[in-house]
């Protein structure tokens, strides 16, 4: 028995070194501090100069805002197979080291994704930060086929995609690999400041407030906190994917919202977010906004049980606080 615990104390005190020491050569690569390197823009040869401009601007607008992270490449995917392994084979030699690993990206991993956007002509992005492992932590915004509907003037299309994906390096240059932030944080907020500085804020509070409203009518008792349980959300994610993303989006928007109006736009995300990197999410959490994650649940839980009008009332920004 007590050698078990002796061994358990030992086994946690070399964990945190571990993970000191990580935090450490972050800290030391600048990985939380934003950076002079221009984001490198790679495109697939089947796309033209429009596709490039949406994104770019997307882009731009984002680090405009938050700062600029990086070293950064954005790798803008089309519909053509072959060029599209063209760049999948730059995404790997950026986002790994040694011919083995890049290999498995490449016909693996993110290569085969990278592949069938291209076949599927598929509207996908992501943030990747798997390169924050190499010796010189690197970051990329993948994003296919933009700038999606013609008809937006790109405005919710690539664009918003663009900003919303480069909030999400933002928010991982202040997060340590152990210590993820909920996804409703991680998601809510991202899509949340992506339709602020898109000019749709009050637009995207409405259709959350809707939707989130619906949701609750057909899925009674689902919450934003049941995504944080890996077997729940895995299960809904197969029974239900629309739930699953209009938790993680409309209605992990509005809890945001919730949080911001207690402080700012400002706080949230140039405060709280880069003092998860030092706190902690639950000490970062319960520093910014005065509870625990689980007492936020309760009152968020609250809100959502209100009348519309109520809902709407309490959604209003704060101006004492602007
Ligand atoms: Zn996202």
């Amino acid at each position: 028995m007590q050698l078990k615990s002796i061994t358990t104390i030992f086994m946690s005190v070399l964990l945190l070194i571990a993970a000191c020491d990580d935090t450490d050569r972050l800290i030391e690569a600048g990985w939380n501090k934003p950076t002079n390197i221009s984001p490198i823009y790679v495109m697939t040869s089947d796309l033209n100069e429009e596709s490039l401009q949406v994104v770019q601007a997307g882009i731009t607008k984002a680090q405009d805002y938050l700062g600029n992270y990086g070293p950064l490449k954005v790798f803008i995917i089309g519909s053509d197979i072959e060029a599209a392994n063209v760049v999948a084979k730059e995404f790997c030699e950026w986002t790994y080291e040694g011919q083995e690993r890049i290999d498995e990206c490449l016909y693996e991993d993110q290569g085969i994704d990278i592949r069938e956007w291209a076949k599927y002509k598929s509207g996908s992005a992501t943030a990747e930060t798997d390169g924050r492992q190499l010796s010189i932590p690197t970051r990329a915004v993948t994003i296919a086929n933009p700038p999606y509907d013609p008809d937006d003037d790109g405005l919710i299309g690539g664009y918003k995609v663009a900003m919303h994906e480069y909030i999400h390096i933002y928010q991982h240059a202040h997060l340590t690999d152990d210590d993820e932030i909920p996804g409703w944080i991680e998601e809510g907020s991202a899509e949340l400041l992506a339709m602020f500085l898109a000019g749709k804020y009050e637009e995207y509070l409405n259709d959350s407030v809707k939707l989130a409203r619906e949701l609750r009518e057909n899925h009674p008792g689902l919450t934003i906190e049941d995504l944080e349980d890996d077997k729940t959300a895995e299960e809904l994610q197969k029974d239900c994917q629309q739930c699953y993303w209009r938790l993680q989006y409309e209605t992990g928007s509005l809890a945001t919202v919730l949080l911001i109006n207690q402080t700012s736009m400002d706080y949230f995300f140039k405060e709280y977010i880069p003092s998860i990197f030092y706190l902690g999410k639950e000490k970062a959490f319960e520093n910014a906004f005065g509870y625990t994650i689980d007492e936020f649940y309760i009152t968020f839980e609250e809100f959502l049980n209100l009348p519309e009008s109520e809902q709407f009332e309490i959604l209003k920004p704060n101006p004492s606080l602007d």
